[in-house]
């Protein structure tokens, strides 16, 4: 098998476990992954995540998003994502990239707005370890952007989300009311990244509940 043909099994297989942890659910959400020749396996568009195939990834080319083969299927289109995939792969080499419709980034994003801050503090969290570079002693910076009608009218701010040295070490970035972008140096370190930050992210939001629960 083909380094692509894994990774086309690979992202089928993950897509199938972030749909059923209701990650990428009621088509929302999406994944990349590398290409033989150096661009992007990018996921359709507005399909059921659970049910995407093989066969129906887009390939673009990273250094602009253009579509260098499309599936046979004319019905389908790229991923919304692609211009932040795109950007988020130039940016920091991310091979994969995983857009998530979490239930729990939306809640950790309301934390966050509650706070009138830009971004989510972490701490406290055996888990901060599964992020390169960072311990369970770090309060961990992620970075937190505002909703925008469509996907790809996010990439300016995530522009300056990804250049503020506060958050260099993050890994994601949370997208109010909407859900996060999350990423590795490939599949498999994305996959272990989208893993450690929901945990993180629904413990933090959940710990914040109590606090509230404590004080009324
Ligand atoms: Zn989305």
């Amino acid at each position: 098998m083909t380094d692509e043909a894994a990774t086309r099994e690979l992202l089928v297989e993950l897509l199938g476990e972030f749909w059923r942890r209701g990650w990428v659910s009621g088509t929302g959400g999406g994944i990349c992954g590398p290409a033989d020749g150096g661009g992007l396996l990018l996921a359709p568009s507005a399909v059921h995540k659970e049910r995407v195939r093989t066969d129906e990834f887009f390939t673009v080319d990273p250094s602009d998003g253009r579509v260098l083969r499309s599936p046979d299927r004319a019905d389908l289109r790229p991923s919304e994502c692609n211009s932040i995939f795109c950007l988020t792969h130039r940016t920091f080499g991310a091979w994969s990239v995983v857009h998530s419709h979490a239930l729990s980034a939306v809640l950790a994003g309301d934390a966050v707005a509650a706070d009138g801050a830009d971004h989510l503090a972490i701490r406290d969290l055996e888990m901060l370890k599964g992020i390169p570079g960072v311990t369970n002693t770090d309060v961990h910076l992620v970075p937190v952007i505002r909703n925008t009608p469509r996907e790809p009218e996010l990439v300016r701010q995530l522009e300056a989300a990804y250049a503020d040295p506060r958050f260099r070490a993050a890994r994601a970035v949370l997208v109010r009311d909407h859900g996060a972008y999350i990423w590795g140096a490939d599949v498999l370190e994305a996959k272990r990244h989208t893993e450690v930050y929901h945990f993180l992210f629904e413990a933090t939001v959940a710990r914040r509940g109590r606090k509230v629960e404590e004080r009324t």
